[in-house]
Protein backbone atom coordinates (compact mmCIF):
# COMPACT_ATOMS: atom_id res chain seq x y z
CA UNK A 1 0.00 0.00 0.00
CA UNK A 2 1.25 3.30 -0.96
CA UNK A 3 1.92 6.50 1.21
CA UNK A 4 -0.58 8.31 -0.29
CA UNK A 5 -3.03 5.66 -0.70
CA UNK A 6 -2.63 5.44 2.95
CA UNK A 7 -3.31 8.90 3.61
CA UNK A 8 -6.28 8.95 1.10
CA UNK A 9 -7.83 6.14 3.87
CA UNK A 10 -7.02 8.40 6.77
CA UNK A 11 -8.56 11.73 4.76
CA UNK A 12 -11.43 9.31 4.72
CA UNK A 13 -11.78 8.24 8.36
CA UNK A 14 -11.07 11.72 9.38
CA UNK A 15 -13.81 12.66 7.58
CA UNK A 16 -16.03 9.72 9.55
CA UNK A 17 -14.79 10.96 12.60
CA UNK A 18 -15.73 14.25 12.11
CA UNK A 19 -19.36 13.73 10.91
CA UNK A 20 -19.92 11.23 14.30
CA UNK A 21 -18.54 14.00 16.41
CA UNK A 22 -21.25 16.30 14.83
CA UNK A 23 -24.03 13.21 15.48
CA UNK A 24 -22.98 12.55 18.83
CA UNK A 25 -22.59 16.50 19.44
CA UNK A 26 -26.37 16.75 18.10
CA UNK A 27 -27.64 13.54 19.78
CA UNK A 28 -26.29 15.36 22.70
CA UNK A 29 -28.06 18.72 22.61
CA UNK A 30 -31.07 16.83 21.86
CA UNK A 31 -30.85 15.14 24.82
CA UNK A 32 -30.59 17.71 26.69
CA UNK A 33 -32.88 20.69 24.79
CA UNK A 34 -36.44 20.70 23.17
CA UNK A 35 -36.58 23.90 21.78
CA UNK A 36 -40.10 23.33 20.72
CA UNK A 37 -41.07 21.76 24.32
CA UNK A 38 -39.18 24.83 25.91
CA UNK A 39 -41.58 27.30 23.37
CA UNK A 40 -44.34 25.24 24.51
CA UNK A 41 -43.44 25.85 28.24
CA UNK A 42 -42.56 29.76 27.63
CA UNK A 43 -45.80 30.48 26.18
CA UNK A 44 -47.93 28.24 28.94
CA UNK A 45 -46.56 30.40 31.42
CA UNK A 46 -47.06 33.49 29.94
CA UNK A 47 -50.66 32.63 29.69
CA UNK A 48 -51.12 31.69 33.11
CA UNK A 49 -49.69 34.81 34.30
CA UNK A 50 -52.58 36.45 32.05
CA UNK A 51 -54.65 34.14 33.61
CA UNK A 52 -53.24 35.07 37.57
CA UNK A 53 -54.21 38.74 36.18
CA UNK A 54 -57.43 38.35 35.07
CA UNK A 55 -58.51 36.10 38.13
CA UNK A 56 -57.15 38.57 40.54
CA UNK A 57 -59.62 41.83 38.25
CA UNK A 58 -62.49 39.64 38.10
CA UNK A 59 -61.92 39.11 42.31
CA UNK A 60 -61.76 42.86 42.77
CA UNK A 61 -64.93 43.51 40.72
CA UNK A 62 -66.69 40.97 42.40
CA UNK A 63 -66.01 42.90 46.07
CA UNK A 64 -67.11 46.09 44.32
CA UNK A 65 -70.08 44.20 43.65
CA UNK A 66 -70.57 42.75 46.76
CA UNK A 67 -70.10 46.16 48.69
CA UNK A 68 -72.44 48.15 46.12
CA UNK A 69 -74.70 45.96 47.26
CA UNK A 70 -74.18 46.14 50.62
CA UNK A 71 -74.75 49.90 50.24
CA UNK A 72 -77.88 49.42 48.61
CA UNK A 73 -78.96 47.31 51.27
CA UNK A 74 -78.02 49.70 53.70
CA UNK A 75 -80.14 52.54 52.07
CA UNK A 76 -83.16 50.50 51.59
CA UNK A 77 -82.86 49.97 55.53
CA UNK A 78 -83.12 53.39 56.14
CA UNK A 79 -85.38 54.22 53.77
CA UNK A 80 -88.17 51.69 54.17
CA UNK A 81 -86.85 50.98 58.32
CA UNK A 82 -89.01 54.03 59.15
CA UNK A 83 -86.52 55.92 60.83
CA UNK A 84 -86.73 58.58 58.20
CA UNK A 85 -89.62 60.22 58.24
CA UNK A 86 -88.68 63.71 56.29
CA UNK A 87 -90.06 63.48 53.10
CA UNK A 88 -86.62 65.83 51.36
CA UNK A 89 -84.49 63.04 53.09
CA UNK A 90 -86.50 60.62 51.84
CA UNK A 91 -86.23 61.50 48.27
CA UNK A 92 -82.63 61.75 48.75
CA UNK A 93 -82.36 58.62 49.78
CA UNK A 94 -84.04 57.32 47.28
CA UNK A 95 -81.77 59.07 44.46
CA UNK A 96 -79.11 57.78 46.61
CA UNK A 97 -80.56 54.37 45.72
CA UNK A 98 -80.84 55.03 42.28
CA UNK A 99 -77.26 56.19 41.99
CA UNK A 100 -75.55 53.10 43.56
CA UNK A 101 -77.79 50.95 41.43
CA UNK A 102 -76.50 52.39 38.08
CA UNK A 103 -73.19 52.61 39.25
CA UNK A 104 -73.58 48.69 40.60
CA UNK A 105 -74.93 48.05 36.68
CA UNK A 106 -71.76 49.31 35.29
CA UNK A 107 -69.64 47.50 37.64
CA UNK A 108 -71.67 44.19 36.99
CA UNK A 109 -71.67 44.67 33.05
CA UNK A 110 -67.70 44.80 33.94
CA UNK A 111 -67.61 41.83 36.28
CA UNK A 112 -69.49 39.52 33.42
CA UNK A 113 -66.96 40.86 30.86
CA UNK A 114 -63.91 39.71 33.28
CA UNK A 115 -65.74 36.63 33.73
CA UNK A 116 -65.58 36.01 29.67
CA UNK A 117 -61.89 37.07 30.08
CA UNK A 118 -61.13 34.56 32.74
CA UNK A 119 -62.96 31.57 30.92
CA UNK A 120 -61.12 32.68 27.68
CA UNK A 121 -57.68 32.67 28.77
CA UNK A 122 -58.41 29.25 31.28
CA UNK A 123 -59.30 27.46 27.50
CA UNK A 124 -56.22 28.80 26.49
CA UNK A 125 -54.77 27.78 29.18
CA UNK A 126 -55.88 24.04 28.98
CA UNK A 127 -55.09 23.55 25.38
CA UNK A 128 -50.99 24.96 25.77
CA UNK A 129 -51.01 22.76 29.14
CA UNK A 130 -52.34 19.83 26.73
CA UNK A 131 -49.54 21.01 24.11
CA UNK A 132 -46.89 21.07 26.74
CA UNK A 133 -47.99 17.49 28.23
CA UNK A 134 -47.62 16.12 25.04
CA UNK A 135 -44.66 17.48 24.04
CA UNK A 136 -42.76 16.36 27.37
CA UNK A 137 -44.06 12.84 26.76
CA UNK A 138 -43.06 12.24 22.97
CA UNK A 139 -39.35 13.73 24.01
CA UNK A 140 -38.94 10.84 27.37
CA UNK A 141 -40.09 8.98 24.24
CA UNK A 142 -37.26 9.62 22.13
CA UNK A 143 -34.76 9.52 24.80
CA UNK A 144 -34.15 6.29 25.60
CA UNK A 145 -33.33 5.89 21.75
CA UNK A 146 -31.26 8.92 21.60
CA UNK A 147 -29.62 7.43 25.14
CA UNK A 148 -28.69 4.35 22.78
CA UNK A 149 -27.95 6.28 19.66
CA UNK A 150 -25.42 8.25 21.83
CA UNK A 151 -23.59 5.49 23.39
CA UNK A 152 -23.35 3.68 19.90
CA UNK A 153 -21.92 7.04 18.70
CA UNK A 154 -19.55 7.23 21.34
CA UNK A 155 -18.00 3.86 21.12
CA UNK A 156 -17.61 5.03 17.20
CA UNK A 157 -16.04 7.88 18.13
CA UNK A 158 -13.39 6.59 20.35
CA UNK A 159 -13.18 3.67 17.23
CA UNK A 160 -12.31 6.21 14.71
CA UNK A 161 -9.76 8.58 17.04
CA UNK A 162 -7.74 4.93 17.74
CA UNK A 163 -7.66 4.46 14.10
CA UNK A 164 -6.69 8.04 13.31
CA UNK A 165 -4.10 7.90 15.54
CA UNK A 166 -2.59 4.34 14.99
CA UNK A 167 -2.21 5.58 11.16
CA UNK A 168 -0.99 8.59 11.74
CA UNK A 169 1.92 7.43 14.35
CA UNK A 170 2.93 4.60 11.36
CA UNK A 171 2.99 7.13 8.44
CA UNK A 172 5.35 9.22 10.71
CA UNK A 173 5.21 12.85 11.59
CA UNK A 174 6.73 13.85 8.19
CA UNK A 175 4.18 12.45 6.20
CA UNK A 176 1.34 13.83 8.44
CA UNK A 177 3.01 16.64 8.57
CA UNK A 178 2.90 17.38 4.82
CA UNK A 179 -1.15 16.32 4.37
CA UNK A 180 -1.85 18.66 7.70
CA UNK A 181 -0.63 21.60 5.76
CA UNK A 182 -2.05 20.75 2.86
CA UNK A 183 -5.41 19.88 4.44
CA UNK A 184 -5.46 23.24 6.14
CA UNK A 185 -4.53 25.26 3.15
CA UNK A 186 -7.15 23.17 1.02
CA UNK A 187 -9.61 22.30 2.63
CA UNK A 188 -8.73 18.19 1.22
CA UNK A 189 -5.50 17.27 1.16
CA UNK A 190 -5.57 13.78 -0.96
CA UNK A 191 -7.65 14.10 -4.42
CA UNK A 192 -8.10 11.31 -6.75
CA UNK A 193 -6.80 11.64 -10.63
CA UNK A 194 -9.89 10.55 -13.36
CA UNK A 195 -9.28 10.01 -16.92
CA UNK A 196 -6.04 12.15 -16.48
CA UNK A 197 -7.61 15.16 -14.45
CA UNK A 198 -6.96 16.01 -10.90
CA UNK A 199 -10.61 16.12 -9.09
CA UNK A 200 -9.31 18.93 -6.50
CA UNK A 201 -9.06 21.86 -9.41
CA UNK A 202 -9.87 19.68 -12.56
CA UNK A 203 -7.30 20.25 -14.40
CA UNK A 204 -5.51 17.62 -16.94
CA UNK A 205 -2.01 16.54 -15.47
CA UNK A 206 1.08 16.14 -17.56
CA UNK A 207 1.64 12.31 -18.66
CA UNK A 208 4.71 12.37 -16.28
CA UNK A 209 2.89 13.20 -13.12
CA UNK A 210 0.62 11.28 -13.88
CA UNK A 211 2.11 8.26 -13.90
CA UNK A 212 4.49 8.96 -11.02
CA UNK A 213 1.08 9.41 -9.45
CA UNK A 214 -0.59 5.91 -10.53
CA UNK A 215 3.03 4.35 -9.66
CA UNK A 216 2.22 5.30 -6.13
CA UNK A 217 4.48 8.10 -5.62
CA UNK A 218 3.73 10.74 -3.58
CA UNK A 219 3.20 13.64 -5.82
CA UNK A 220 1.07 17.28 -5.35
CA UNK A 221 -0.68 18.70 -8.11
CA UNK A 222 0.74 21.43 -9.92
CA UNK A 223 -2.18 23.79 -9.88
CA UNK A 224 -3.52 23.20 -6.74
CA UNK A 225 -0.95 21.18 -5.01
CA UNK A 226 -3.12 18.53 -3.29
CA UNK A 227 -1.35 15.35 -2.85
CA UNK A 228 -2.88 13.18 -5.95
CA UNK A 229 -4.14 9.77 -5.53
CA UNK A 230 -4.86 6.76 -8.16
CA UNK A 231 -6.57 4.18 -7.66
ZN1 LIG B 1 -5.19 19.93 -8.63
Amino acid sequence: MSLVSRLYELQATELELRNKRRLLQDTVVRLNHNPELSAAEEELAAIESRLDNARKHQRRLDWEVEDLNVRIRGLNDKLYGGSVRNPKELVSLEQDVQSVRRYLEGKEEKLLEAMDVVESVEAEAATMRHRVASLRDSWEQERPGLETLRGTVEAEVSRLTEACLTVRNDLGAEAAQQYDQIARARGVAVVKVEQGRCKGCNLTLPTGLWQRARAGETVECGSCGRLLYVE
